[in-house]
């Protein structure tokens, strides 16, 4: 048993605002296995308050053993050592808390005296939700989990929230505020979300590979707790992004087919009336016009191009592009290069062509309101490379960094050349002057396989912090969390702590493994090793398709073949004996949940081996495929629980649409 002291303003070094330090006092929460504190509500407490309460007690709980009562203000008892007040209460304003006065997300945690208060602004709505700006009480009650209790949350449930065993809860003062430091911290979620709510339904296919809805309902609310344990959310302060011109051809391309992009044939727009991501012939003054008058003059003005590489080639729009490098960079050639989904179209690099627009909006704004923020949406496809010319935007105009274009830049581990390459083209759109938020597509990758690192993607992200992100948004959350959870763990803590260093992060996720800590460390490098070694042939494999994330399940047996498995596994069972006597379960079950993550992979290898890259089987092939596909959902079946994947995503994103499984289980019905 561990005792946990910490001794003096701790927040000091870590925060930004800091009050003059009240008198001394010592708070006690649980001394030697005994309850030394209450906690406080108020008489009338908000939900918020009400969730971090029973967030508080039962993580005490977990940690020491002792149950802490819970009493409402007007009956605080005075023979206990330390009162926690959680939440807005009379006491807290009589002690001059003003919460009406802290920032959005903001939380104060401050001693006075022997009692501890942790407040911020609260509201009724529901404290999960991550566009909930009142939440401050809750942030600070995570705060102090997270910091006094040393908790970690590491994968949904129960068995990912590592919880050391103390015996007494106490430190000395305390006094600090603290906000969030990104502004906007996410991962987009698939389609499990809705079942967080409990009102939506399983399709009889998915239900039948994959979780169970009771499953699937269990999971979604605790990966909702879960990343709000990590402070995901501000999504509400986030400026608005969109593929702005979406539609415009089908709406205005008949009256105004000049407004549209001009191609090689010499025509303007698109042959199909109703295509949807015909871009803009974007120096075009009335479309510039048009395009102000459609807004309402007081929300963000969206400006972000269609979905789709290629630009107008007409003469002024060419004018205002920067010169094309006769050598490109050969891990950035499809950055420059004709892309054949861009043939009709300029395919070159068009940022200065679009800084420009977006400055010219930007001006023409301003005329009506000052203030009038441009998002420029995302820094994607033609516009990704920094402008080569001298161009000076500003605050007023915001962009989201996201590196994809080239198979070399789009997922992590790349080559160093081109790791080196996308920070310069984040610090050169940090030079134009404009806001920058970060949203890449990388976290899509990898199917179920054990397909990670940590290195380079966590080293981009602080990068990009220390030169001005101001939030992060990644799509998307597929939920490997067996396989690929120390990458997705390292990304929850960044976003909510950036300054945190990716070893230190590591460190807190293998220590969840107690004496196998080390054997875990070994098992997790040996997976990030395989990706940098075979970064090159991973990008050949998925070399022609742009949707590598959607297809990657035909090609996982090529990626990670079943010899590949053989000594991580070894790795694991070397954990398993360094836990299995060990007095605290717990670290045993953590090494099987991994067990659990390899094995899910290696089955589906297997299986996708038999399909081949075919989305049928050959009727020779059928008795193996069926047998390997038995295997698999079985096994799923039998650990759905452990919250190991996100096993909706698993069928209905990567594998239903790409091999012909329906057909497979019919058949196995029938049997
Ligand atoms: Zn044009």
């Amino acid at each position: 048993m561990r005792i946990l002291m910490k001794v003096l303003c701790v927040g000091c070094l870590l925060f930004r605002a800091y009050f003059p330090i009240p008198c001394m006092g010592q708070i006690i929460l649980v001394e030697k296995g005994e309850p030394r504190a209450v906690v406080v509500k108020a008489d009338h407490p908000s939900d918020t308050a009400l969730y971090a309460i029973e967030e508080l007690v039962q993580h005490v709980e977990r940690a020491t053993g002792v149950l802490l009562d819970v009493v409402p203000e007007s009956e605080t008892p005075t023979d206990v050592h330390t009162h926690v007040y959680i939440g807005e209460t009379e006491t807290a304003r009589h002690n001059g808390i003003d919460v009406d006065q802290l920032p959005r997300e903001a939380y104060v945690m401050r001693s006075i005296g022997n009692d501890l208060f942790i407040v911020g602004r609260e509201n009724d709505k529901n404290p999960l939700r991550q566009n909930n700006p009142d939440v401050g009480t809750l942030f600070g009650v995570y705060e102090f989990i997270e910091r006094f209790l040393e908790v970690r949350w590491l994968w949904p449930g129960e068995l990912g929230t590592y919880v050391p065993k103390l015996e007494s809860v106490e430190f000395w003062t305390i006094n600090e505020m603290n906000v969030p430091a990104l502004a906007f911290r996410s991962l987009v979620w698939s389609r499990i979300r809705g079942f967080a709510a409990g009102n939506q339904k399983l399709s009889a296919e998915d239900e039948r590979l994959g979780f169970s809805q009771e499953g699937a309902e269990g999971y979604a609310k605790a990966l909702e707790a879960l990343l709000r344990r990590h402070r995901m959310g501000g999504m509400d302060a986030k400026t608005p992004t969109g593929h702005a011109f979406s539609g415009w051809w089908k709406r205005y391309g008949e009256e105004h087919p000049e407004w549209f992009a001009l191609r090689r044939d010499g025509t303007r727009g698109h042959p199909d009336k109703d295509y949807p991501n015909v871009p803009m012939c974007v120096s075009n003054e009335e479309l510039q016009e048009f395009t102000l008058d459609q807004w309402d003059g007081e929300s963000v003005l969206l400006l972000g191009p269609v979905d789709r590489p290629g630009r107008c080639i007409c003469d002024n729009c060419r004018a205002w592009d920067g010169p094309q490098p006769e050598n490109p960079p050969w891990f950035a050639e499809r950055v420059y290069a004709t892309d054949d989904r861009a043939k009709d179209l300029f395919a070159g690099v068009t940022s200065d062509r679009y800084a420009r627009f977006w400055k010219t909006l930007q001006e023409k704004a301003a005329q009506r309101d000052p203030h009038a923020v441009v998002s420029a949406s995302f820094i994607y496809e033609n516009e990704f490379p920094a402008p080569t010319r001298e161009i000076r935007l500003n605050k007023n105009i915001y962009g989201e960094f996201v590196q994809w274009q080239d198979p070399h830049l789009r997922w992590f581990p790349m080559p160093d050349e081109a790791f080196d390459w996308i920070q310069s083209q984040w610090l050169g759109w940090r030079k134009t002057g404009i806001r920058m938020g970060y949203r890449p597509n990388y976290l899509h990758d990898g199917y179920v396989m054990p397909h990670f690192e940590t290195l380079q993607s966590g080293g981009f992200f602080k990068f990009a912090y220390d030169h001005g992100m101001e939030g992060a948004r990644f799509d998307s959350l597929t939920g490997q969390w067996a396989t690929q959870g120390l990458r997705l763990y390292m990304h929850l803590r960044l976003m909510n702590k950036p300054e945190l260093n990716v070893e230190t992060i590591r460190d807190e996720y293998f220590s969840a493994f107690g004496p196998a800590s080390e054997t875990i460390e070994r098992y997790f490098d040996y997976w990030e090793d395989y990706a940098f070694k075979n970064r090159m042939q991973f990008i050949k494999l998925y070399w022609d398709v742009g949707w590598r994330y959607r297809i990657y399940v035909k090609k996982a047996h090529l990626a990670f073949p079943q010899e590949c498995f053989r000594p991580a596994q070894e790795l694991l069972d070397q954990a398993a004996e360094q836990t299995q006597n060990h007095s605290l379960s717990e670290y045993s079950e953590r090494v099987r949940f991994i067990q659990i993550g390899l094995e899910h992979a290696r089955l589906a290898s297997a299986l996708t081996q038999i399909y081949d890259g075919s989305e049928t089987v050959s009727e020779d092939k059928q008795d193996e495929a069926m047998e390997a596909l038995g295997e698999l959902v079985k096994f799923r079946k039998e650990h759905e629980h452990k919250y190991f994947s996100d096993l909706l995503h698993v069928s209905n994103f990567w594998e239903r649409p790409n091999m012909d499984l329906d057909f497979l289980m019919d058949r196995m019905s029938t049997q």
